[in-house]
């Protein structure tokens, strides 16, 4: 499988996975922006947010909605980004469209574009487990 976010969804690769539903799944950014990065993708490979389909956005925004909410209870973030890059120029570097969740804090400096570093396993296990508890 080419894709690596495609390869996730089928669960060929593995992830921390914090929710999925029929369409969407979403996981634990593997080189967390901040504490709580999450990543939102569609089931169906889709390129970027034009490969998308008119009549699957409702279903999409419904996940990245319920997901920003685990999210900022989970974390309870002072504030939380969403972010999502088409194309090299826009900075994507997986082309399996996805939405960032950025949980925020007063102060917490966070630059654009993030570090990449990998993040620490068993913090990002506890941090999933968290989300995922949320109802
Ligand atoms: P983009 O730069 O395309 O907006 O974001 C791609 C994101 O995917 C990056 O934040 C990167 O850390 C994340 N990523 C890339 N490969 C993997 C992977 O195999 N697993 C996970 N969980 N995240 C990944
Ligand atoms: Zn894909």
């Amino acid at each position: 499988m080419d894709c690596i976010f495609c390869a996730i969804e089928a669960e060929q690769a593995p992830c921390h996975q914090v929710y999925a539903d029929d369409h969407a799944v979403a996981f634990m950014d593997i080189n967390p922006s901040v504490p709580g990065h999450v990543l939102v993708i569609p089931r169906r490979h889709s390129p970027d947010l034009f490969a998308l389909r008119e009549e699957e956005l409702g279903t999409f925004m419904t996940a990245v909605h319920r997901v920003a909410r685990k999210v900022r209870t989970a974390l309870d973030a002072d504030g939380l980004n969403l972010f999502q890059s088409n194309g090299t120029a826009a900075w994507q570097s997986v082309f399996h469209l996805h939405v960032h969740v950025l949980p925020r804090r007063h102060g917490d400096m966070i630059r654009i574009p993030p570090h990449i570093e990998p993040g620490d396993p068993e913090e990002l296990a506890q941090l999933a487990a968290s989300i995922r508890a949320v109802t």
